[in-house]
């Protein structure tokens, strides 16, 4: 048995009320990376989910690649949705626990565009580092995840304002045009997460045991996407037959 900590992108979709029941149902706490766009058409979905006790946290305003920003567009990528989100809570009546920020497509604007396990040329680690500082400015910061042990995790990523994952579900590649990494049905997600070596599209681990080969925490991500929402109660049902406890996030 291991801890497992669910994180789902790209919030509001039109089907998030949805999946906000049926996450309800299965007593599994997540948070909500959401897209400052998406939370000005579905405010409602927002207010919900906090309502319901999730933790929501900002995945940037337009969901840009940070290495294609200025560091002042990256600025106001955050701050904008940092800003409505704390109005949402506002209006939830709810005060806002925690501030956590996700990049899109993992991209830390660092010049790797998410491939975070390819070397960091000087001029990304200056980038990335002032964009790490715009982040601690405005108050985000990840919890310590002590029981999340591999080494790429505990010293790297971990160490930086906002959060990564440990393991990607994929079910997303299912709405691509060309699947990644041949997914693209509920089979082929199924498959993966009953692998115990899944291929990780950020490039090479160091780890040799990973996922349930792992005894790490793991860090999950899946999306709230309207294309892939009639396969949430499949996956979720998959994954809590799983060795893992769904945990709240403690901060
Ligand atoms: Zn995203």
């Amino acid at each position: 048995m291991k801890n497992a900590y669910l994180t789902i992108d790209d919030s509001p979709s039109e089907r998030m009320g949805d999946l906000i029941d049926l996450l309800q149902e299965c007593g599994m706490p997540a948070v909500f990376f959401c897209i400052g766009q998406n939370l000005e058409r579905y405010p409602q979905f927002a207010i919900k989910a906090i309502r319901a006790g999730f933790l929501l946290g900002n995945h940037s305003w337009s969901h840009p690649h940070f290495s294609k920003l200025s560091i002042e567009q990256a600025f106001i990528e955050i701050q904008k949705t940092d800003a409505l989100l704390d109005a949402l809570y506002q209006e939830a009546n709810i005060v806002r626990p925690t501030k956590c920020f996700r990049f899109p497509y993992g991209d830390k604007g660092d010049g790797r565009k998410g491939y975070i396990f390819k070397r960091l040329k000087r001029k990304g680690v200056l980038r990335s580092q002032i964009i790490q500082t715009l982040l601690r400015g405005l108050g985000y910061t990840q919890p310590a995840w002590e029981g999340v042990s591999y080494s790429y995790y505990q010293n790297t990523l971990g160490k930086d304002a906002d959060w990564h994952w440990t393991y990607d579900i994929m079910e997303w590649s299912v709405a691509q045009r060309r699947p990644n990494l041949g997914i693209r049905g509920l089979p082929q997600v199924l498959e993966r997460l009953n692998s115990t070596a899944p291929p990780d599209l950020r490039g090479t681990i160091e780890e040799t045991n990973i996922w349930m080969n792992s005894p790490s925490d793991e860090i999950i991500l899946l999306h709230d996407h309207k294309e892939t929402a009639h396969l949430m109660p499949a996956i979720l049902n998959a994954l809590r037959t799983k060795d893992l406890v769904f945990r709240k996030f403690e901060f």
